[in-house]
């Protein structure tokens, strides 16, 4: 990502990535055991099963892999995770691992049992990956010291621990590495419902009165990620201060929600022109992931991972071997008359929803 772009990305208020602006509140927010964990029922259920086998066993928890657009909850879920277990976490980021050493000295660290959380997990460097390897299969080091005939390998045992890793899609990641994860979880985006429980709660904490519909109305804007409802909460808050009289109802949410300019279903500025270039530009699509990323402005690997789900979970935007296109839904949002004769023809259109279905099934 270049530096204008992930300005322009950051700076969104409907952005899914860490912003200054959450972090005041980021750790009263955050829930602390599976039971305040909202949603995710189905990684919720086989964690529970696998850190209940573990506790019994008296072992250490097998490695897990979380991955999911951002701001979903991977964080959050393996800080709980930890908690459950009754160990420790170290907390930690690809990039931030620069030198094998660095991941050496927090693996020798750790203690028995011990959470490692590396966020990020795909942008580990070659090298540093190579040293996960033995320490996810053996609890090991492996070193070697010197160069040429005289080099010398030494096997160095490490505690037992968990690695938890996090990125935002598991084909991201090498295979080697994949394949050393014994639990994959994928984390999906949530719903309205679950949305409006997530940001009543962090009403509760944070002291602020909110009805049914004023927490709905906040939840349906958040493009089904928990770190944009709390952002959005926030911001309404400060309003309904200022303006009314405290309290969070409909109206106050919808008129604090309109002037942040985020649309009834949560789109900003770039979603409308992402769509308005495919419909305009292309005809209503197909259009190749580059080209779309060149016309607005954004990394291909952006819009893969930050656009496009929330627009696919709303039926905007359809995904098919040939390229991206706009939805009936898109056309209507935008108030844009929906050609009553589309470019592809039928069976083409027959055969991308077909391919479509199998590869959202997967
Ligand atoms: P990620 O690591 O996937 O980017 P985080 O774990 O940092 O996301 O979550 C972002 C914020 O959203 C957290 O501060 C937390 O308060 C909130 N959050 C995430 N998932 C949930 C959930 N299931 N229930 C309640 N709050 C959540």
């Amino acid at each position: 990502m270049d530096m204008m772009n992930e300005m322009d990305y950051e700076d969104r208020i409907v952005s899914t990535g860490y912003t200054p602006e959450d972090s005041d509140t980021e750790k009263s927010l955050r829930p602390v055991n599976l039971g305040e964990y909202i949603g995710q029922e189905k990684a919720k259920e086989s964690l529970k099963i696998y850190i209940e086998a573990a506790k019994q066993r008296g072992d250490v928890l097998d490695h897990v892999l979380l991955y999911g657009p951002p701001g979903l909850g991977k964080t959050t879920l393996s800080g709980i995770i930890a908690n459950e277990l009754g160990v420790n976490i170290r907390v930690t980021s690809g990039p931030a691992i620069e030198k094998q050493g660095d991941l050496a000295a927090l693996l020798t660290n750790l203690n028995d049992n011990d959470v490692l959380f590396i966020d990020e997990i795909h942008r580990l460097s070659r090298q540093v990956e190579e040293i996960l390897y033995p320490a996810m299969e053996d609890f090991a080091l492996d070193i070697i010291i010197g160069k040429g005939p005289s080099a010398q390998s030494i096997h160095l045992p490490i505690p037992r621990f968990t690695l938890i890793g996090a990125t935002t899609r598991a084909g991201q990641l090498t295979t080697p590495l994949r394949d050393r994860f014994g639990v994959l979880l994928k984390l999906e985006l949530y719903t309205v419902e679950e949305l409006a429980e997530i940001v009543r709660r962090s009403a509760g904490i944070l002291g602020v009165p909110i009805d049914n519909e004023g927490a709905i109305e906040i939840a349906s804007r958040s493009r089904g990620t928990p770190r944009i409802a709390n952002r959005l909460l926030k911001r309404v808050r400060d309003f309904a201060q200022v303006k009314y009289d405290g309290k969070i109802t409909l109206k106050t949410a919808t008129s604090a929600l309109n002037t942040l300019e985020i649309d009834e279903l949560g789109l900003d500025n770039t979603d409308r022109k992402m769509l308005e270039t495919i419909i305009h530009a292309y005809g209503g699509g197909p259009v190749g992931l580059e080209t779309l990323a060149a016309t607005v402005g954004e990394e291909a690997i952006t819009i893969e991972d930050v656009y496009e789900p929330y627009l696919m979970q709303i039926g905007y935007l359809s995904r098919t071997p040939r390229g991206r296109c706009a939805t009936r839904l898109a056309y209507e949002h935008l108030n844009i008359p929906y050609p009553l004769q589309n470019n592809s023809s039928p069976q083409l259109s027959m055969f991308d929803s077909e391919h479509e279905q199998k590869q959202s099934t997967k």
